[in-house]
């Protein structure tokens, strides 16, 4: 089933959290939110959900009028950031609980929830009340429990938020695989780019209430369309048209107000006393260095591989690798 939305804004009073949202999900896609605090991603995922009304446009599933349905009557499986589990229950009451309510009978219930315990492999902890388990392991219930239902979308808002970096990364791959296989449509809400990036198939990058780029994590990256976009996803340094006449790049015709937007990785740093660039920092990341360079008053991002021979205050010299750098409007 595809979830369709066309020009649907919303309002907070006079505030406009929503502008003009378009956007589809198909069958079986991943789709992540992405945007710094208050974009309105929140907002948006709780206008899906039936949990906040909107003013104007409209949302079809599989080419049914989603305003006509309560938000109960959706049947969407939600997670949402904070542990929401109900804290007297056990593991598996709580992945049983939407089938209880939908009074199935009690073998199916507990077949199916044995079944969910094993999809988020934690079949030896059906019997722990929540604050006997883990972040992670609290989250994987709450996923089950979404999953119980067997809805027709499942609406996720940042819900490796809360969690430690490590136990993060290995949710993530879990969630992306347990999705694949089940093939429910799926809306992530994140403000982390990488989170986006790594499980997406693809990713709305929004910003004040408007969509600015809808694409698949690859074009997101390598294409930015705005200088939000590529601002907000990775680092970028953008150059006026007049700054990337420099390096030999002109802009298409008719956009002479655009910004050249460069990756770091596509810029070529050598150290070269006669040269123009002064090394202003060096950060180590591992496997690169991030090298900030002042090239005639303008601070360009470079990357080298491990530690640069250079250190701060060197004189050094830019190029650009074949084919670096886009347009980007302004
Ligand atoms: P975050 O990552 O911080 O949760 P977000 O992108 O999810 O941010 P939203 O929670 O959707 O952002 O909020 C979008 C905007 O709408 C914000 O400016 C917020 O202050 C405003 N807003 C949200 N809920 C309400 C409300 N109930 N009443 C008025 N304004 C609201």
């Amino acid at each position: 089933m595809t979830l369709d939305i066309r020009g649907l804004s919303k309002f907070y009073g006079t505030f406009q959290a929503l502008n003009e949202i378009d956007l589809s999900v198909g069958d079986s896609e991943f789709v992540c939110l992405l945007g710094p605090s208050g974009c309105g991603k929140t907002t948006l995922l709780r206008v899906i959900a039936g949990l906040e009304s909107f003013e104007t446009g409209e949302m079809m599933l599989g080419g049914r009028d989603l305003a006509t349905i309560g938000a109960r009557d959706r049947g969407f499986g939600i997670v949402f950031q904070s542990y929401s589990l109900f804290p007297q229950m056990t593991a598996a009451q709580n992945i049983g609980y939407g089938l209880k309510l939908r009074q199935r009978p009690r073998a199916e219930i507990s077949a199916r929830v044995e079944e969910l315990l094993a999809l988020v492999r934690l079949e030896q902890f059906a019997d722990r009340l929540p604050w006997q388990l883990s972040g992670g392991q609290q989250q994987r219930v709450a996923i089950a429990r979404a999953l119980a239902v067997q809805p027709a979308l499942l609406l996720l808002d940042e819900p490796l938020s809360a969690l430690d970096a490590r136990v993060r990364a290995g949710l993530r791959t879990e969630i992306r695989q347990m999705q694949k296989r089940l093939g429910i449509p799926t809306i992530m809400v994140t403000h982390d780019q990488e989170e986006a990036l790594t499980m997406a198939d693809r990713v709305v990058c929004m910003s004040a209430g408007r969509i600015e780029q809808i694409g698949s994590p690859a074009e997101i990256y390598a294409r930015p369309a705005t200088r939000f976009v590529a601002d907000f996803v990775g680092s970028s340094t953008l150059l006026s048209a007049a700054r990337a006449a420099g390096f030999g790049v002109t802009p298409p015709p008719g956009q002479g107000d655009s910004l050249f937007a460069l990756r770091p990785e596509d810029v070529l740093i050598r150290e070269d006393a006669a040269a123009a660039g002064r090394v202003r920092s060096i950060t180590f990341l591992g496997n690169v260095s991030r090298v900030e360079v002042d090239w005639q008053g303008e601070t360009i991002l470079a990357e080298t591989h491990r530690l640069p021979g250079f250190g701060e205050g060197a004189s050094v010299d830019l190029s650009l690798q074949p084919g670096a750098g886009v347009w980007v409007q302004p």
